[in-house]
């Protein structure tokens, strides 16, 4: 019997994703991003199945040894970078590459004696706010960086979108402006796009990509599916029916009694809940599929089920498949039920999950 509550990975789709990023993107090499558990599917076994990208990025060191650890070769950039000189010295042991975004990390590597032995990705903030040095500071930043001994030359250049998302803010025009006005008189490998940039902002594409979510067959767009773009859906998050029963009207379900029956219907239980990573703000009405066939939530997620009114469903009965996203049902649009971003819903699935490899 399969598990109650389980995740069905399409590698494949992963592939189809990759080459969908390259047709968008002729001619630029690929950092494929696998941070966060491989956006909650498994950090080793989508970058198993990213084998032929050109280049891994993670958030943090740990992941990039993880990656190693397994025997990965390709190369690996650490979006955070590093806070201390320990840190280096995992970053020489593995052949990390780490982002270069503050003072303190640039007099890190400036006492460092080494040749050579470093290749680095220097991030300049063009308005996200969050890593990076201003503009104003890139020139003298890149003359320290090319007396560091341990620095490989040129180093690599990086900004990173803030709005991308939004095909009608200006924002990101502005920012690549900056960019590549910063960077204009000076050497080494560029890259700005994530994935709303690769599928949105042709003038966002350089040497290298930064795809993350649309790997993973999700649209980076509030309004769109992965789908609608030519990605396919890599996860698939299933459970089953445990119960069905008749309830009354002036019946209310689940904690608080949110949801109040005005008449009578079939009341269809679950087994996935918060605990699984559903999540728990899910609006009644947010649609599940049963037997392949939409029917809405209603009341309150629980940690370990969900309810669902069965009214055009009179046959389910306990034991039927039930679909909460991916197949059939993008993962997009329950993101907008549960006022969150496909990202965290994908992030957030839960040990108690299952993966089937598929
Ligand atoms: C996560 C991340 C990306 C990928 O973003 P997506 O929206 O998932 O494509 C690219 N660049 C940086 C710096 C990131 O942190």
């Amino acid at each position: 019997m399969s598990p109650a509550a389980y995740a069905v990975l399409d590698l494949d789709a992963v592939q189809h994703n990759l080459a969908k990023v390259r047709s968008c993107a002729p001619g630029a090499k690929v950092m494929a991003l696998v941070k966060a558990n491989g956006y909650g599917h498994g950090m080793l076994r989508i970058a198993e199945a990213l084998h032929n990208t050109d280049a891994f990025a993670v958030a943090r060191a740990d992941e990039g040894i993880r990656l190693r650890k397994a025997g990965l070769k390709n190369r690996i950039a650490v979006l955070e970078g590093f806070i201390c000189a320990a840190e280096v010295n995992d970053l020489l042991e593995y052949q990390l590459e780490p982002v270069l975004h503050s003072f303190s990390q640039l007099e890190i590597l400036e006492a460092r004696k080494e040749q050579e032995a470093l290749t680095v990705w220097l991030k300049i903030d063009t308005g996200m706010n969050r890593l990076g040095f201003k503009a104003k500071d890139f020139s003298a930043v890149y003359e320290r960086l090319k007396r560091c001994a341990i620095v490989r030359q040129p180093v690599n250049l990086m900004t990173h979108l803030a709005n991308a998302d939004d095909k009608n803010d200006d924002m990101t025009l502005k920012q690549i402006l900056q960019f590549n006005q910063t960077v204009a008189a000076y050497p080494g490998q560029r890259s700005i796009a994530n994935s709303a940039g690769i599928l949105g902002w042709p003038q966002s594409l350089t040497d290298w990509v930064r795809p993350g979510v649309m790997l993973y067959g999700i649209s980076p767009f509030p309004d769109s599916t992965g789908q609608e773009l030519g990605l396919k859906p890599v996860m698939s998050l299933h459970s089953r029916l445990i119960a069905v029963k008749q309830i009354e009207a002036g019946e209310t379900v689940g904690y608080g009694g949110r949801w109040m029956c005005d008449k009578s219907t079939a009341l269809g239980v679950v087994a996935i809940g918060y605990g699984d990573g559903y999540p728990r703000y899910a609006n009644t009405g947010t649609p599940v599929l049963v037997n392949g066939k939409r029917v809405p939530l209603i009341g309150r997620v629980s940690m370990d089920m969900i309810t669902v009114d069965l009214a055009t469903q009179p046959d389910a009965k306990p034991g039927d498949k039930v679909t909460l996203w991916g197949e059939g049902l993008p993962v997009e649009e329950i993101a907008l039920g549960a006022e969150t971003i496909p990202y965290a819903l994908v992030c957030g699935i839960t040990q108690r999950v299952q993966i089937i490899e598929n």
